[in-house]
């Protein structure tokens, strides 16, 4: 059958403290069911300071780096898998700018503009691509910690 020519993908999705914190849970949900995504998998999770770096390797040389585990250490996250048909690039549209006082400036209508205050504390999590799409839903939905169990609250 015919899709457009978009393919179904998944992305991963994550709530992070700040927005747990302010109660955006509900409001975000609601975005991603009227945008057409589906909730795959929801899970709300506390990181610890290893799992956080890990997961943001990539800007492990950055000078925002430790603020930046800091605050992902900070209280629960909600982690989703989300489907749809170009997921990973409308999640990143849907959620803004990663700077969220630009994203109140040019994108009013994005998630980052509704709850996010800076740079730093943007409320929402996207991958950005399908490999980062594939290692972050395995980061979260397949690995193990050594103890054998995810830390799930
Ligand atoms: P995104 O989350 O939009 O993919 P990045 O991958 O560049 O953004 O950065 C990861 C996270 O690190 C951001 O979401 C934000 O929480 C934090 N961050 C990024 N840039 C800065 C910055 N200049 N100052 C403080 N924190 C930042
Ligand atoms: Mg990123």
């Amino acid at each position: 059958a015919s899709n457009g020519g978009m393919k179904m993908e998944k992305t991963l999705a994550m709530i992070k403290p700040d927005g747990l914190r302010g109660n955006y849970t509900e409001r975000i949900k609601g975005a991603i069911v009227e945008s057409g995504f589906r909730i795959l998998e929801e899970r709300i999770v506390e990181l610890d300071e290893d799992r956080a770096s890990r997961f943001y390797a990539e800007h492990s040389s950055r000078s925002f780096f430790p603020n930046l585990v800091k605050y992902m250490t900070s209280g629960p996250v909600c982690i989703m898998v989300l489907e749809k048909q170009n997921a990973i690039a409308d999640w990143r549209a849907l959620i803004g700018p990663t700077d969220s006082v630009k994203a109140k400036a040019t994108h009013p209508n994005s998630i980052r503009a509704m709850c996010g205050l800076d740079s730093e504390k943007n409320c929402v999590h996207g991958s950005d691509s399908l490999l980062s799409a594939q290692r972050e839903i395995s980061f979260f939905f397949e690995e193990e910690t050594e103890s054998g169990v995810v830390n799930s609250v």
